[in-house]
Formats: structure tokens, C-alpha cells, sequence
């Protein structure tokens, strides 16, 4: 069971320099989590416990699971990924012991970094939970609370957890000791999504027409999600073509696809 839901990856290969738009948000998650795990010892001696968890929220795509995958390489500590719906949904009744054995896991493997996408599974507030599985998912929670309160090197550990959803999570889990670094990651600005774009297409071969420029313009609600999408899509075009570069207008063509996709899945979803 462990070997489904955890996800280990000894060097995730994400850099900072493949984040785009969010700098002021990385730099805040390389402050509370790169200094504890390379210097323990300034903690020590100043006689502070190191910041707890790191709770990352904002829309879908925004680059939650880049920031953390990226401290977790240039700390060279091990990224051990679960996602707060396999624990609660696919596992039933074992829940609490996913979470210790969770913790087991990267006291084994330290330095770690501990990443929990979709929190609010485990943690909304009671009222909003309507499934049976209520009781269940509350000892999966307490369960994450003991374990974060309860251990000691916690420099080495860094918990990240992520949600889209903050306005449902329980207070509890914000209390100073445990998810008690809020950062917000919202989808990029007009500037941010030209950086993006400028990632993602690096390793293309795009021809002289192309204008980033009007690019983010023309994306003007995409998240980094997206526009990695976009540039994906833009090569099929070209592909599909026949050609090897991809042009300005593969990227405009890209994009109205993609918009019509996400219109149609929210219609099925109403
Ligand atoms: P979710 O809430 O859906 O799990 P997330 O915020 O964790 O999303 P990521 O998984 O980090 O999003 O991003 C998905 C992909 O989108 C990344 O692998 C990357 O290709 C692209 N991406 C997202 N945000 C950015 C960004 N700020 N800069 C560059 N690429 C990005």
C-alpha cells in the first residue's frame, strides 16, 4: 500500500530556474525550509525551534509541487509526495496508519521533504465534510497533528502541504507549530506568464515570428499550467503540419483550443 500512495523521488530534477512568476513565493519557501535543513546548528544556537509546516495555496497549476520538488533538489533532501485524497479515498480505514508510516518513512530518509497536496482532503473544517467517512478522516488528521507536533530534528523534515481550497481547511491545523507559514501562489501576471512562456519553450525550435510579448497578452487568465499546455500543443500543430518550427500563430491556435477544452469540461462539471 505504502509504495502506491507515497511517492519517493531521491532527486526530483525540478530547479528554481524552471519557475516562472513567483518569485517573492519562492523565496519565502527557501527561507523556511532551506536554512533549517543546511544550517541546524544556527537554530540551536540561537534557541528557536526551526518554522513548521509551509502551507502553499492558490489556484490549480500555479506551481505548488514545482516550489516544493525545487527545495527539495537544491537541499539534496528526499521529496516523499502523498496526496490528501488517495489517503482518505482509496485507503479507507487507513488513513492514520498511512500517516505514521509517512513519517517513519522520512525519519528514515533524511533530509526530506515532506509534500501533502490537496490538504483540505484530510483537513476541512468538519461542516463542509459530507461523507460517511467523517470519523475516518478526522483521525487521519489528528493523526498528521500528533506526528507534526510530536518530533524532534524537525529542521530535517520540511512539511509542505498544498490546497485550492483554503477557505474550507480547518483552523486547527493553522495553530503556530504546524501549518503556521501561509503562502499564497496565485497565477501569474502579465509579466510572470512572459517568463513562463519563456520557460517553456526553451528547448523549442520556435521560428522568428514568435512574440512572447503578445503571447501573455493573449493568455490573460492562464495559469503555468496552461502554458505549458499552450507550447505543447502549439509543437502538435506544427507536427501536424509537417514542420519543424513552430510558429506565433501554432501558439494563438493552441490557445483557443485549450480554452475551448476547459469550457467544455466545466460544462460536464456543472
Ligand atoms: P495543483 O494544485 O493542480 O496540484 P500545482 O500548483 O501543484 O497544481 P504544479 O504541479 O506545480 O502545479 O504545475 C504543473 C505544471 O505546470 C508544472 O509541471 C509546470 O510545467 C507548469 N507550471 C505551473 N506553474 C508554473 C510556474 N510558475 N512556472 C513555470 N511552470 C509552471
Amino acid at each position: 500500500v505504502r509504495a502506491r500512495v507515497m511517492q519517493v523521488d531521491e532527486s526530483p530534477d525540478v530547479s528554481y530556474e524552471d519557475i516562472g512568476g513567483i518569485d517573492d513565493q519562492m523565496e519565502e519557501v527557501r527561507e523556511t525550509v532551506e536554512m533549517p535543513i543546511e544550517s541546524p546548528e544556527m537554530f540551536d544556537e540561537v534557541g528557536i525551534d526551526p518554522p513548521s509546516g509551509v502551507l502553499l495555496h492558490g489556484p490549480p497549476g500555479t506551481g505548488k509541487t514545482m516550489l516544493a520538488k525545487a527545495v527539495a533538489n537544491q537541499t539534496d533532501a528526499t521529496f516523499i509526495k502523498m496526496a490528501g485524497s488517495e489517503l482518505v479515498h482509496k485507503f479507507i480505514g487507513e488513513g492514520a496508519k498511512l500517516v505514521r508510516d509517512l513519517f517513519e518513512l522520512a525519519r528514515q530518509e533524511v533530509p526530506a521533504v515532506v509534500f501533502i497536496d490537496e490538504i483540505d482532503a484530510i483537513a476541512a473544517k468538519r461542516t463542509e465534510s459530507k461523507t460517511s467517512g467523517d470519523a475516518e478522516v478526522q483521525r487521519t488528521m489528528m493523526q498528521l497533528l500528533a506526528e507534526m507536533d510530536g518530533f524532534e530534528d524537525r529542521g530535517q523534515i520540511s512539511i509542505i502541504a498544498a490546497t485550492n481550497r483554503f477557505d474550507m481547511l480547518d483552523r486547527a491545523i493553522l495553530r503556530p507549530g504546524r501549518f503556521d507559514r501561509l503562502i499564497e501562489v496565485p497565477k501569474p501576471d502579465f509579466e510572470g506568464r512572459e517568463i513562463i512562456f519563456d520557460i517553456h519553450t526553451r528547448d523549442m525550435n520556435v521560428a522568428d515570428g514568435v512574440d512572447y510579448t503578445e503571447l501573455a497578452e493573449m493568455a490573460d487568465n492562464a495559469s503555468g499550467a496552461d502554458i505549458k499546455a499552450i507550447c505543447t500543443e502549439a509543437g502538435m500543430y506544427a507536427i501536424r503540419d509537417d514542420r519543424t518550427e513552430v510558429r506565433h500563430e501554432d501558439f494563438e491556435q493552441a490557445w483557443r483550443k485549450i480554452q475551448e477544452t476547459e469550457e467544455a469540461d466545466a460544462d460536464v462539471s456543472k
